[in-house]
Formats: structure tokens, C-alpha cells, sequence
């Protein structure tokens, strides 16, 4: 019963699963899986790689391998996975486990191993195929929330051996989803200047009407000239009220195919590309994500199929024409949204262009370089995606720089000269993007080469010179100097750096370098004295604390062990 039931299942999905094997790989944890993030689903600046697999907001739950194999990786960070460990199997693909919150003891002795021999707790190892292979059903850590996670939950990822991450659900790795996906917005956009949507030459909500079946209907709409569309859509599971990605977006002019989105597989390459992907002015402003249904130049992404005129229809006057959407998530549930366009061409008066004179244009295809007294900016070619104007103005030390509502495809670069500065703090001097109201100013990874400060960004906005020559803080947090910690299992201290941040941390007993595993969190540094090296009676701590412009602390105390 239960294999008639399996079979039905795979039929019923949207994809040929027969290509990837499938039950080969096992639920990695031994709860029902219920998901906090599907495959792919849009991110601040990537595809998501994974499932989020929730944990029932516990940490240290057993996590198994899911399929036999050996260890490839493991990478201890303070940020992105935290903990992480990497399987490859004998079938070629490689299983990703994340945000850990420890190994399995065999495993976590091979790592602490090599921390103790690098004395750091970030760690990237690259064990060979003999080193530590993985039987199956094998518990090889405990799920956590290290690294950038928000909540515990274990990341698992499938990669193909090209290292690009594919939706475990096509190797059967199956949850609960009856719910089709909703969509919450649809928007139409003019190709050029010619084109028209309602009377007008920019992009227009579009109003939706939700109909019994869960479908939606679009209210008719005017257009003339080549068009595109975009939608907000997201998809719930059943057993978690998440609002996930969807897995597919199909687009129909007049019955035939106008473009596929497929979220299937991608390349982490080509993931910050999603900013061409969604609207990101309106992303920035709105902070929901349209999802552009038609293709711009410089976007790269793989994840288009059957692609017609880029996704662009072309709207002649006096007609009637129907453009469909069909989305769906992994497992087949799908929505449509019909939206009815009737051709229709008007005179438009074209609006005097805003005045680009004190805006400077810079192509997406040629190095430019801006410049003020002390500052220059470089944009190298393809830094944007589209030739754009913007606004340069420096005051003083306050560069403006447009806004962020234009997306990069990779940095630019700010360099500051303070030749002229007089400062008998020059070297304290950093680059900081002003944030808000108040502009707060946040540190931006800032280079020194002489007299020059250097720093890259995505991001367009306000940057201006700081200044940090306040050293980071060190407190204990579980003991106090000269006590006796026999029993303590953990040796807990407190680090923090306000204006820069804290670039690096060294903690010695008796000389010798000690493990804290730094969680920047909760700011905690964490020795376990079961890691065996503290074993004298008397006991000299020193921690070393510096921050990102080179400010530093040491902390000292004595404490006593038997
Ligand atoms: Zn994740």
C-alpha cells in the first residue's frame, strides 16, 4: 500500500524525477521534516541553497548522514554556516549540513585537532577519502544555530559534482504540501519608451482578484508595444505557516510558451544575479520581491527555459490577447493568474527628461572613474547592469552616491586620500556607509596603502570618514579573578567593538593557546575545559582583543583548577 501510495506521489510531481536517484539519500534528521525554507526561494542577495529543516526550536538533535560516504569538508565560521560539515557519496553528489552546533565526537576530535594545531577556531578542513567515511545512518553532528542563522534549524543542501546545489526534493526527500501557491502582487512593465500599460509609460500595478479556485483574475488592461510582467508569489507547506519560494513560474501569451523559471538547480556563481532577477528599486523601497517574468540584458541566470522574446509580449492596437501565469511548487500544487490585455494605442506626450546635468552617467560596459578633491570612486566594466545616471556630490568627507535602488553586479570602489587630513589619529580613520535618519555610520571593510583608505561596495548611498580609537571591551561573564573553577565545564567571556568590530581574538592559559569558539551573537567566547588543555592548578588567563582598525584590549585574570 505504502509503495502504491510512493508511486502515486512521483507521478503527481512537476518534475522527471527518474534522472536523480531516488530514496537514496535519508531524511537527515529522524523528526518529520517540516521546512522554514525551500529550495532556491529569494533571499537578500542569493538563491537559498537548501532546506531550512526546523528543529522544533531546539538545538542538539541528532543529525545523520544521508547516505553513506566520507567527510569532504568541514568549515568552521563565524558567520555563513557556522559549523558545517560536507558528505560526498559514492554516487557523486555531495550532502551539506549547516549552522551545527557540534560533531559527532569523532569527528569534532579530527577538528579540534587541526584548531588546536592552527590555534583558531576557524576552520577549513579537506579531509581525503580515507579519512572519515560515514556509515549510513551514522550521526555525524547536532543541529545548532551557528553561523548567520536566525533561529535553530538545520541547513541541508544537495550538490551535484559540479558543487552546484539542487532541490533535495528530487531525490525524494518529501514534505507535506497540498497548498497551492498564492500570489499577493502582479505588476506590468514597459520594454521602452514606446510601450504603454493603462495610458502610461512605467510600471503599473496591476488589480487581482482572487477567485474560489484560488486562482486569480487580472482586471483588464490597455497596453500598446512590447510589455512585461512581474508577480509576488510564495508558497505554505502544510505543516508550517512559512511563506516559502515556489518552484516553477510558466508564462503563456495568447496559448504559447513565453518563459519558464525554473528553480531547480543553479550555480552559487551566478546567485547574486538574483538582484536582476526580482524589482530591485522596488525591493529596496517596498522590501517585497516582484519577480521579473521577462529577461534584461547582463542577466545571466540559468534558470530561464523556453524563452520567447525574453519573456516580452508584444501588444498591437484594436486586439484582445490573454497573457497566463501558471506557478507551482515542488510538489505539482499550481495557481494561474489570467490577466486579459486589450491592444489599444494612444499619443503620449512624452515628459521632458529630468535634468542629468549634475548626474553622471556611468556605462555598464566601460571603466569609469569619478572624482572629487579626496576622493575618487571606480567602477570597473560590468559593475551595473543597465547604463545608468546618478547623483555624485562630495561635502567634505561625505560622499553621496546615489541611492540604493540601482543593483550591482559587483563592487565599486571608494578611495579616500587624507593627505590633508590632520589627524594625529590617521590611521584610526575607516570608511563608513551613514545609515537612516541619524545616519549611523556602519564600517565597510576599509584597505590602507599609504596615504589612501580603500573600501568595495554593492551598494549605492552615503558614505563619509569615521574615526575609531576606542578598544573593544572584555568582560568574564561566568567567573571572577582568583576564584577556583574546578567545577566548571566552560569558561565564558564577553567581547565587544562598537564602531568597527571585532577582526581578531587570541585567548592563552599559562602561554598556551586555548579554543574559545566565538559566537558574534550573543558577542560570547566559550572555552570547554573538556578539551583537556588547561590542566594546571594555577591558572594564567590572557585574552587579546582587536578590532577592525587595529584598537586592542588584553584582559588578565588568574583562576585555579584541581
Ligand atoms: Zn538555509
Amino acid at each position: 500500500m505504502k509503495k502504491i501510495l510512493l508511486l502515486f506521489l512521483i507521478s503527481c510531481s512537476v518534475y522527471s524525477q527518474s534522472e536523480y536517484p531516488q530514496d537514496y539519500f535519508r531524511n537527515p534528521l529522524d523528526i518529520t521534516l517540516v521546512l522554514s525554507g525551500t529550495f532556491a526561494e529569494l533571499r537578500s542577495s542569493h538563491f537559498h541553497g537548501g532546506l531550512d529543516i526546523k528543529t522544533q526550536r531546539k538545538q542538539g538533535l541528532k543529525v545523520y548522514t544521508a547516505a553513506k560516504g566520507y567527510v569532504s569538508r568541514i568549515k568552521v565560521s563565524h558567520f555563513g554556516y557556522g559549523k558545517a560539515i560536507y558528505i560526498t557519496h559514492p554516487n557523486g553528489y555531495t550532502t551539506v549540513y549547516g549552522h551545527l552546533q557540534k560533531f559527532s565526537k569523532r569527528i569534532e576530535q579530527y577538528i579540534k585537532d587541526c584548531q588546536y594545531e592552527k590555534e583558531s577556531f576557524e576552520v577549513e578542513m579537506f579531509p581525503n577519502t580515507e579519512e572519515l567515511l560515514v556509515e549510513p545512518n551514522e550521526v555525524i553532528a547536532y543541529s545548532g544555530n551557528t553561523g548567520s542563522s536566525g533561529g535553530p534549524h538545520l541547513h541541508f543542501e544537495i550538490r551535484d559534482n559540479q558543487e552546484r546545489p539542487m532541490n533535495p526534493m528530487l531525490f525524494g526527500i518529501d514534505v507535506k504540501d497540498t497548498k497551492a501557491p498564492f500570489v499577493s502582487a502582479v505588476y506590468a512593465y514597459p520594454k521602452d519608451e514606446n510601450a504603454l500599460i493603462n495610458g502610461k509609460n512605467e510600471r503599473v500595478p496591476l488589480r487581482l482578484i482572487p477567485q474560489k479556485t484560488g486562482d486569480y483574475e487580472v482586471e483588464k488592461i490597455t497596453a500598446y508595444g512590447n510589455i512585461g510582467f512581474g508577480i509576488t508569489s510564495y508558497d505554505k507547506q502544510d505543516l508550517a505557516p512559512n511563506n516559502n519560494g515556489v518552484s516553477n513560474i510558466q508564462t503563456f501569451f495568447n496559448g504559447n510558451k513565453s518563459l519558464e523559471i525554473d528553480f531547480k538547480r543553479f550555480s552559487f556563481d551566478e546567485s547574486k544575479h538574483i538582484k536582476r532577477l526580482i524589482d530591485y528599486e522596488y525591493f529596496k523601497s517596498k522590501k517585497s520581491r516582484i519577480q521579473k517574468l521577462f529577461i534584461q540584458k547582463n542577466n545571466p541566470l540559468s534558470l530561464y527555459k523556453n524563452i520567447n522574446d525574453n519573456g516580452y509580449i508584444k501588444v498591437e492596437d484594436s486586439t484582445s490577447s490573454v497573457y497566463k501565469v501558471r506557478i507551482r511548487d515542488f510538489k505539482g500544487n499550481e495557481t494561474w493568474v489570467t490577466i486579459p490585455v486589450k491592444g489599444k494605442y494612444k499619443v503620449i506626450k512624452k515628459e521632458a527628461q529630468g535634468d542629468a546635468s549634475n548626474k553622471s552617467l556611468i556605462y555598464s560596459d566601460k571603466t569609469t572613474t569619478l572624482e572629487a578633491e579626496n576622493v575618487t570612486v571606480n567602477f570597473y566594466s560590468n559593475t551595473l547592469y543597465d547604463d545608468s545616471y546618478i547623483d555624485f556630490k562630495v561635502v567634505s568627507d561625505t560622499l553621496h552616491l546615489h541611492e540604493d535602488k540601482i543593483p550591482l553586479q559587483k563592487n565599486f570602489y571608494i578611495n579616500y586620500d587624507l593627505s590633508n587630513y590632520k589627524s594625529e589619529h590617521r590611521d584610526k580613520i575607516y570608511i563608513a556607509r551613514l545609515y537612516g535618519y541619524y545616519k549611523k555610520p556602519y564600517y565597510v571593510s576599509t584597505k590602507r596603502k599609504g596615504n589612501i583608505i580603500s573600501a568595495g561596495s554593492k551598494e549605492f548611498g552615503t558614505y563619509a570618514l569615521a574615526i575609531d580609537t576606542i578598544a573593544p571591551t572584555i568582560e568574564p561573564i561566568n567567573f571572577q579573578d582568583k576564584k577556583w573553577l574546578s567545577k566548571y565545564r566552560y569558561l565564558k567571556v564577553k567581547i565587544e567593538d562598537e564602531l568597527t568590530g571585532i577582526s581578531k581574538y587570541r585567548a592563552t592559559v599559562n602561554g598556551k593557546w586555548i579554543l574559545m569558539e566565538y559566537d558574534y551573537k550573543t558577542k560570547m567566547l566559550t572555552h570547554d575545559f573538556n578539551d583537556n588543555i588547561v590542566r594546571d592548578t594555577r591558572n594564567e588567563l590572557k585574552i587579546i582583543v582587536t578590532d577592525n582598525v587595529g584598537n586592542s584590549s588584553t584582559f588578565e585574570a588568574t583562576f585555579f583548577r584541581k
